[in-house]
């Protein structure tokens, strides 16, 4: 992100400024009113001359007393200003406001000051920042790196605390039929709006990642296998049941999914993905359109009374319709 980006999502983009020739009092007054911590020196060409800060202000009253009335501001003012440009990067600018403890900084075109930024413009930048680093631009769901943040915190607290965890992970059907009939354009569109069904159905305390093209994976804290299921089935059947309109028309499809639940004291994160990949891929190959389901442990009990079948290569599957 540079320095430009930073400025659009700024709520000022006026430059407070003063003339040099301003005396303390009136320089005090501008920076109560304008509600910031520091002002822009600028000559009456338009030229940085420096900058005065509430700091530099307090400190000559400090010294001066009463005497604070007769000084301007080209008395008190910083002269070696650091300033930035628009086309800098917003973390390296924010490196030297640290290393030199500023706390405001003009961005400086051609001579001219066009903003006064702030170091919490730049906390808030990088905000954005890192929110931006952990979501998928597409879908605006949690990436494949947010989402294994997430899992390992929670099969962290599944291993501490012994609280029960299901995972799954869902493959929309034939996606690659849905573009080459429609267009990729369609299918990005598709993927919006399938994410869109998942943050709906789901509870707002599961976790839902876009890990892949058109694989999503479901994380479902504190809940066992046979809960787990109902909300995977609840989510395939609301998939297969609603047209996903699109601007090449209503496109309507179908999601398989393997579903597992962490067994007590299991807690390799690689191994649990991959029980519930072969899950995944069992669907697949058993008609699509389906749930597969498994355990590590055989406690869980299934919606009709039944028990779950342990892993170790068998599973019961849902076909659904
Ligand atoms: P299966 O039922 O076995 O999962 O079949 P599939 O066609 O869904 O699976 P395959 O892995 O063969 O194809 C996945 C397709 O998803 C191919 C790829 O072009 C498409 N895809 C992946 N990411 C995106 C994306 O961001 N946008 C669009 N429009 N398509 C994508
Ligand atoms: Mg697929
Ligand atoms: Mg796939």
């Amino acid at each position: 992100m540079n320095i430009f980006t930073l400025m659009r999502s700024c709520a000022r983009d006026d430059v407070i400024c003063i003339g040099p020739d301003a005396t303390c009092i009136e320089t005090a007054q501008k920076l109560k009113d304008s509600n910031i911590g520091a002002l822009l020196v600028i000559e009456r060409d338009g030229t940085v001359a420096g900058m005065v800060s509430e700091r530099d202000i307090v400190r000559t009253y400090a010294e001066l007393g009463t005497n604070f009335e007769r000084k301007t501001v080209g008395d008190l003012m910083t002269r070696d200003v650091i300033v930035c440009t628009g086309d800098d990067d917003v973390l390296d600018v924010l490196e030297i406001l640290h290393r030199k403890h500023i706390r405001h900084i003009p961005v400086v075109e051609d001579g001219k000051a066009t903003a006064m930024l702030s170091i919490r413009d730049f906390e808030y930048a990088c905000k954005e920042l890192q929110l931006q680093a952990f979501t998928d631009p597409l879908t605006g769901l949690p990436n494949r790196r947010a989402f294994f943040e997430t899992f390992s915190k929670e099969l962290a607290r599944h291993d501490r605390f012994g609280v029960p965890l299901s995972i799954a992970l869902a493959d929309i059907d034939h996606f690659k039929l849905v573009n080459d009939q429609y267009g990729h354009a369609a299918g990005d569109e598709v993927l919006g709006k399938f994410a869109h069904i998942l943050t709906r159905e789901f509870r707002s305390f599961d976790g839902i990642g876009r890990i892949g093209g058109e694989e999503f994976a479901l994380l479902f804290p504190h809940t066992r296998l046979a809960e787990a299921s109902r909300a995977c089935k609840r989510i395939m059947d609301t998939i297969a049941s609603t047209p996903i309109l699109t601007e090449s028309g209503e496109i309507t499809v179908s999601v398989s999914i393997g579903l597992t639940e962490v067994g007590s004291g299991e807690d390799n994160l690689d191994l649990i993905l991959k029980r519930a990949d072969q899950l995944l891929y069992a669907a697949k190959t058993s008609g699509r359109n389906c749930l597969r389901i498994d355990a590590q442990d055989a406690l869980s009990v299934f919606e009709d009374g039944a028990p779950v079948v342990p892993c170790q290569g068998r599973t019961i599957r849902h076909q659904m319709g």
